[in-house]
This record gives structure tokens, sequence and C-alpha cells, in this order.
């Protein structure tokens, strides 16, 4: 975790949960997280569930939203947009998920995710950014490159503000697998992301944002990750579905 930025754990409950899991999981980490501003903690509920879920949860907590529509409304029978989200109190849009990339009956390409990036910030509504790359990727050396590809799609668009965007690294061999990357690896690649932003947008944006390590974090592996001084803070699928996710919220530590 680096010196003088603040460490940030969200969660992604995925298609996951109903009322009353909900509030009870909610309940606990009103109980139980320690309130502090050295952690800044945002949970992503499905849409159905955001107010519900910022009705319940405690106040120095966010919301995420999971996805967003690509712009302005209209005649997109089925989608939600940025301008809705702020609109019911939602801080935070999760995109470019590897789910949203990969599936096949979604595919979201870099460009349309670039771009719903753009206009989820124009509209006030903080962006977890993931990229992250496939098993076989990795195995042919391509893990950096494919980490920059999907950066470049967002550098081409966004400018020089990069401050409501934190990065979520997430390899996809490693996400719902149990596999979590080792601290080397995620590190090394952090460090490459970081030297990227600071090659290709500057150096104050490369030491403030935030870059997360998401993959398989779980209260067992997340405080060896959280040492490395790239890695600040995590992006939590399974584990933060349940109690003990604010277990990886301290790791702050
Ligand atoms: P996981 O998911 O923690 O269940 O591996 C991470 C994610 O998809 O963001």
């Amino acid at each position: 975790m680096g010196a003088d930025r603040v460490f940030f754990v969200g969660g992604n409950w995925k298609c996951n949960g109903s009322k009353s899991e909900i509030k009870t999981l909610v309940e606990s980490f009103n109980k139980d997280a320690p309130t502090t501003s050295d952690v800044e903690v945002v949970v992503g509920a499905p849409l159905p569930y955001l107010e519900y879920t910022r009705g319940l949860l405690r106040s120095d907590w966010g919301v995420s939203a999971q996805n967003c529509w690509i712009g302005k409304g209209g005649a997109y029978t089925g989608e939600v947009t940025a301008d809705m989200l702020a609109d019911v109190g939602t801080d935070w849009v999760i995109l470019g998920h590897s789910e949203r990339r990969n599936l096949p009956e979604l595919k979201e390409s870099d460009a349309t995710i670039a771009t719903k990036t753009v206009y989820a910030i124009s509209k006030g509504v903080s962006v977890m950014y993931c990229i992250g790359e496939l098993l076989e990727e990795r195995e042919s050396g391509q893990t950096i490159a494919v980490c920059e590809r999907q950066l470049k799609a967002l550098g081409d668009v966004i400018g020089s503000d990069w401050s409501k965007i934190v990065i979520a690294y997430e390899p996809v061999w490693a996400i719902g697998t149990g596999k979590v990357a080792t601290p080397e690896q995620a590190e090394e690649v952090h460090e490459a992301i970081r030297k990227w932003l600071a090659a290709n947008v500057s150096q104050q944006v490369a030491d403030s944002t935030r870059i997360l390590y998401g993959g398989s974090v779980s209260p067992a592996n997340c405080d060896e990750l959280a040492k490395k001084p790239n890695i600040d803070g995590f992006l939590v699928g399974g584990a933060s579905l349940k109690p003990d996710f604010v277990k990886i919220v301290e790791s702050y530590k």
C-alpha cells in the first residue's frame, strides 16, 4: 500500500442476494467494521437493491452499481444510465468487469467500456475500472500488453482528470477460482500499471490513483497482498457476501 493513497476496498456482490440477505449482511458490516478515514469502502449491489442498500448501509461506506449504459438515456430498453445512478445516491459503478468483457452474451469492447467510464464520471459517478488478462494471455506472456491496451482505451478518451477513477487489476484466471495471484505476481502488474500512468497521463495521476487487486481475495490472503507498495486495496467478489469481508476491510492496517 502506498503512503499517500487512502486504502480502498470494494465489494462486488454480482448477481446475488435478496432483501433479507442484504439486510443481515449490511447489519453485520454496520456493527463490526471500524470507523476510520484510513480506508474507503464501497459495496456493489444488484440494481434493484441499490437504494435499499443505500438506506441500510452505514453512511461512511459507499454504494456501487455493477454496470450502466454508455451515455444518456432514451429508447434503450432494459438499460440504466449513470444519471439515474447518481439520482438515487449511487456513488460508484464497476465498469469493465471481466464477466462483462468476456461472457459470450455480453462481450463489451474496450471502446464501449471506456466511453461508459467517461460518461459516468461526467455525471459525478466514480468508476472502478477493471482490467486483466485471460489465462492464455498470461501463459503466452501478454499480461502487461493486455492491461496496457485496456488502459489505453480509457486514456484515449478520458483526458487528464483521473480523480474519479480507481483501477482494479483482476486477472481473469483468479476470479472466482480460489487461485489468487501471488503478492509478487500482483505487484509486478500493479507497478507496470503505475508506470503506464506516469508515462501516458502524468506523474501526479500515477502517484494518486488507487490500484486494486481482485481475484479470489479472502481474509486469509489479503494481509500479504496489502503489504505490497503498489497494491492500494481490493475488489472482492465472493468474500464480500460474508460478514468476514470486514477482515479484508481491516487489511489497511
Ligand atoms: P472473486 O471475484 O473475489 O469472487 O474472485 C472478484 C471479482 O469478480 O471482482
